[in-house]
């Protein structure tokens, strides 16, 4: 959710630190600050709004040249987006800076007994506890790794936290509980980051911290231990993306970029998987669990917004394909509402991330559950990835629009390939098996034929653009697409618009539609087209502006929509990885017609690393 960077080492670092930053600035974005070290004294700067006023503050009020100093961007959970309210925070002193990625909820019990001992607080934020508490710790003589420690024995909530003291200005302090970290390890230098985009033009080496640890970094040497001080010895492991992958490569805008990514990104979800010729799914991640899998009562699939989504069209496929019943849930809501969870069931998370804060919840309430607990997840290493008991990247690479686009088709990529592994292992015929894995290999190309309608649906879009309301219907396993074309659509160009199925349609959204109403519906020809293509005439009849998501072949939507935008034919459940893909272009190409930032939606954040 927020970015956060710190550096330490011979250069000198707010160019460093500033440049990361910008890297992270779509996880969170509403505020940013930094705090550097010099001859025993901290130096602040701090900006309500993007990085880039960020640094033309710097430009009028330089902070004197320095080798250690750590920055932040915000994604404001407690106190609004402004200049005090921004990270680094710092005690009565000015001895400690804080930046802080996560929500510390007891935070008002420790402020009241903090104001009762004298300190004074300047924001309204949660965060600002944690610098008077670690004050009020060192008062009695600890060092600065003690007093982080001891604090934290005292917080509730979740962090990714980098500590400096002027008092010991050589070196940081990290820790880390729900939300991510990691160290940057470098030739005389080390960097600590939320995220390795901010890191990765520095180093490839690099140490994931765990929950509960606590790490002290300094040039050339880094030590960690549980909050109980016991060592850990943590493994250097290699970040194998470069950096061509995370920036734009000549496309306006991230989202853009990762849309004309999917045929490559499906591709890798389904490389060195998918057996054509054998009709069948190796998932190295899943091989020890394969039997539970199989055997599973029940399958959950658990995720947040766009991953929820994908879980959607996953029950679809599980249950039609693999005959294993499936539920899917929200995150947010499983967690809380004691959910009846078994040995016997399966739960599989999803998230882009592997960050997803509600979703790291439910996975640990499904494990202490006794539930197997699989990851479904994009970030290699991320906490979700390592907290599961096995699990399958969807290896889509860093997705950096905010609005998620090709970690979607690959979360449905991968879903396509764990239900053919399951049917076949439960019977399915070498000869169906072909056939289903023949067309998951076809679709990458056919993607690329979608993507080729791009100028046609931008002039939609421009057709479109004053439009303030929007519906989305399908039905089967294109009615999760109906709801993520809705859900694009209002993430980026802040129009409103409701996904439903299309045949619920006439029991309340019908009242909308009159001859202003843009409705789109996806519309294959797949064992329910008939039963769509009433709902179309139903929409007509009422002269709804009808956009159909139509299969090439097919030459009855013509005469019924005012608008086809083409996609290939593939097996019935795997049409929602084409489906969505024209959905993207459209609320990518309307928010261009009206001017809004792609890559930066207001409010919103990419991994949503609070609950
Ligand atoms: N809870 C903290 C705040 O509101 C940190 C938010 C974040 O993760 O950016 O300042």
């Amino acid at each position: 959710m927020c970015g956060i960077v710190g550096y330490v080492g011979k250069r000198e670092c707010l160019p460093i630190i500033l440049e990361g930053l910008k890297r992270l600035e779509y996880r969170g974005y509403d505020s940013a600050g930094v705090a550097v070290a010099q001859s025993g004294k901290l130096f602040f700067q701090k900006k309500a709004g993007k990085v880039s006023e960020l640094e033309a503050a710097l430009v009028l009020n330089r902070l004197p040249a320095s080798t250690i100093g750590m920055g932040h961007s915000r994604w404001a959970t407690h106190g609004e987006p402004n200049d005090t309210n921004a990270h680094p925070h710092s005690d009565c002193s000015g001895t400690i800076a804080v930046i802080h990625n996560g929500i510390i909820e007891n935070f008002q019990t420790l402020k009241t007994k903090l104001q009762k001992d004298g300190h004074v607080f300047k924001s309204a934020t949660d965060t600002e506890v944690l610098s008077h508490l670690i004050e009020e710790i060192m008062k009695n003589g600890n060092d600065l790794f003690t007093a982080v420690r001891l604090a934290l024995k005292e917080v509730q909530g979740a962090y990714g936290l980098v500590v400096m003291s002027s008092k010991e200005p050589e070196k940081f302090v990290v820790a880390k509980l729900g939300s991510p970290l990691i160290l940057g390890i470098g030739d005389g230098e080390n960097m600590v980051a939320s995220d390795a985009a901010a890191i990765i033009a520095h180093t490839r080496q690099v140490v994931y911290l765990n929950d509960g640890e606590v790490a002290e970094v300094s040039a050339d040497a880094f030590k960690t231990t549980t909050l109980d001080q016991v060592e850990v010895t943590k493994e250097i492991k290699k970040i194998d993306f470069d950096l061509s992958q995370i920036e734009r490569a000549g496309f306006d805008h991230f989202m853009l970029k990762e849309i004309h990514e999917q045929p490559e990104t499906i591709r890798n979800a389904m490389r060195g998987r998918l057996q054509v010729e054998q009709g069948g799914v190796r998932l190295g991640g899943l091989e020890h669990v394969q039997a539970k899998l199989v055997n599973a009562r029940r399958i959950i699939i658990i995720g947040c917004g766009t991953s929820w989504h994908a879980g959607l069209v996953g029950e679809y496929m599980l249950e039609q394909i693999a005959k294993i019943p499936t539920e899917v849930e929200y995150a947010s809501e499983f967690r809380y509402r004691n959910p009846v969870v078994t040995s016997e069931d399966v739960v599989l998370l999803m998230s882009q991330s592997g960050e997803t804060a509600d979703t790291l919840a439910a996975l640990k309430e499904a494990k202490a559950k006794g539930a197997t607990v699989l990851g479904v997840v994009n970030v290699v290493g991320s906490t979700i990835a390592r907290e599961s008991m096995g699990g399958v990247y969807v290896h889509a690479g860093p997705e950096i629009g905010v609005a998620s686009t090709k970690a979607f088709t690959s979360q449905l990529t991968v879903l396509a390939l764990i239900t053919l592994m399951i049917a076949r292992a439960k019977g399915m015929s070498e000869t169906d098996g072909k056939i289903l894995a023949k067309e998951l290999d076809a679709l990458p190309d056919k993607v690329r034929k979608v993507l080729g309608n791009a100028d046609q649906i931008q002039r939609l879009a421009d057709e479109f653009k004053g439009s303030n309301n929007f519906l989305y219907l399908g039905r089967g396993a294109n009615f999760p697409v109906a709801l993520e074309g809705a859900l694009k659509l209002k993430e980026i160009s802040y129009i409103h618009a409701e996904g439903y199925p299309a045949a619920e349609m006439k029991h309340g959204p019908i009242a909308l539609i009159d001859k202003n109403m843009p409705v789109v519906f996806v519309v294959p020809k797949d064992a329910i087209y008939e039963k769509v293509l009433s709902n179309v005439q139903e929409v007509r009849a009422r002269k709804g502006r009808i956009i159909a998501i139509a299969n090439e072949d097919d030459h009855e939507i013509e005469k019924l929509a005012e608008f086809v935008i083409r996609v290939p034919r593939t097996y019935g459940f795997f049409g929602p990885i084409l489906n969505v893909v024209p959905l993207q272009l459209l609320s990518y190409y309307m928010a261009i017609a009206r001017g809004t930032n792609v890559d930066q939606p207001r409010n919103l954040a990419k991994s949503v690393t609070v609950e």
